[in-house]
């Protein structure tokens, strides 16, 4: 099998899609394609075209050739798009997206003519090479320029802002720098350096940088260590680990063309089933599913408004310590009140304390809070280390308020 990036990417976002897809090769039911997708598609064809007229002929397309190639493939897309949608391609849409891919090649006319900035060498080329672990990687570059002995591998973007840094790194760099290690592979006599451009169509802005010799080391370790985690669960599956290929919920299920058989989601597609339940009577499972849910949402609102109560009410009790209650009264319960002695780091020996505590390994390293029943326990075993941390800790009286009795209760 030869990888692609967009494998790479599916498998990262959802393992079991990455399986359904490539793996069982289930073939996705045909939808209506996204009118975002295709103006993409139709731009980098456009430029194809240009570029394509220029090194066969040495004509340069006008504007309105461009903008006419643009019409008919917008029409052929709106065919197909009517031809699978259940509503048509609204006239509204497909204005927008008209007029936005016309003007992304305008910007590109405007700054670019008569291009012949660089000598272009390949348009929209299919690569492929080995891996060191045997694999093969594969992609298609959008455009090979050289420019003396430097190539360009320009990568043609319409996104509607410049990527954070995060994505850059992490998705259009890698690529660029994988589709490098197929320039040097290739032409290794010719080529001294390689500069990965992107080119913001929809901005008129370029994005470029130098890739260096370790940057194309450190892709093909990425790729091979990606490669490698999935023929890894390729091989769990093959050996009967079902679960291998994981289902993960992220917010392009609801454009994944496999949720109805997906495990994380079939059961939504799936027909109600009439049911007996002793306390409830005839119900169906989907309505049981809704109760439960709302009585459920209902008991954390609950828990949450105890929670608050009883916390307003200890942070009472705690201010008129000096009345030394017992019990707090209402009209109908009454709480019972408890306090016990806790040491406490003192606030402003928080943090001396703390570093104590973790030279000691006394600190909770999930929540780095002091935990107080450890420092309790440290002091009992420890009766020499008390003066160190004596006046790092104060004694605090903790008052707690519990459960309430029914007022019948109180009268027996
Ligand atoms: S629906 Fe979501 S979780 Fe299920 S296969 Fe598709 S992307 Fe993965």
């Amino acid at each position: 099998m030869a990888y692609s990036h967009s494998q790479l990417k599916t498998f990262e976002e959802c393992a079991l899609r990455f399986r359904y897809k490539y793996i069982d090769k289930i073939p996705e039911p045909a939808a209506a394609p996204s009118p975002a997708m295709e103006r993409g598609t139709i731009v980098h064809d456009t430029l194809e075209l240009l570029y394509k007229k220029i090194q066969n002929s040495g004509l340069v397309m006008t504007r309105e050739e461009l903008h006419t190639h643009i019409e008919t493939k917008m029409i052929a897309f709106r065919d197909r798009y009517n031809a699978v949608s259940e509503l048509p391609l609204s006239a509204e849409i497909y204005a927008d997206e008209l007029d936005i891919s016309k003007s992304m090649i305008d910007r590109y006319y405007d700054s670019y003519y008569p291009f012949n900035q660089t000598k272009i060498n390949w348009l929209e080329q299919n690569i492929n090479f080995d891996l060191p672990n045997g694999a093969k990687f594969r992609g298609i570059i959008d455009r090979l320029d050289f420019q003396g002995d430097q190539a360009i591998i320009v990568d043609y973007k319409t996104d509607k802002s410049i990527a954070p840094y995060g994505t850059f790194t992490e998705t259009y760099q890698q690529q660029l720098t994988s589709y490098a290690v197929w320039v040097m592979n290739n032409y290794p006599h010719v080529v001294k350096s390689v500069t990965g451009k992107l080119i913001y169509l929809r901005l008129q802005q370029e994005v470029t940088w130098e890739i260096s010799h370790d940057m194309l080391t450190q892709a093909v370790t990425n790729i091979t260590d990606k490669i490698a985690k999935i023929e890894d669960t390729l091989f769990r599956y093959n050996m009967g680990e079902k679960d291998s290929f994981w289902p993960v919920e992220w917010t392009q299920c609801r454009r994944c063309a496999y949720q109805v058989m997906c495990p994380l989601w079939k059961h939504r597609f799936q027909d109600d089933e009439v049911v007996i339940v002793s306390e409830i009577g005839e119900t169906t499972i989907k309505k049981l599913v809704d109760k439960f849910y709302h009585l459920n949402n209902q008991k954390k609102e609950l828990e949450d408004n105890l929670k608050g109560i009883k916390e307003f009410l200890e942070e009472y009790v705690t201010s008129h310590a000096d009345e030394e209650w017992k019990k707090l009264y209402g009209e109908e319960g009454e709480l019972k009140i408890d306090y016990k002695n806790e040491l406490k780091p003192r606030d402003d020996k928080n943090n001396e304390l703390k570093q104590l505590l973790l030279d000691e390994w006394l600190l909770d390293l999930l929540t780095m809070q002091v935990n107080t029943s450890r420092l309790t326990k440290f002091i009992a075993e420890n009766p020499e280390r008390l003066a160190d941390i004596a006046d790092m800790i104060e004694k605090k009286e903790k008052y707690t308020v519990g459960r309430a009795k029914e007022k019948k209760e109180l009268k027996k």
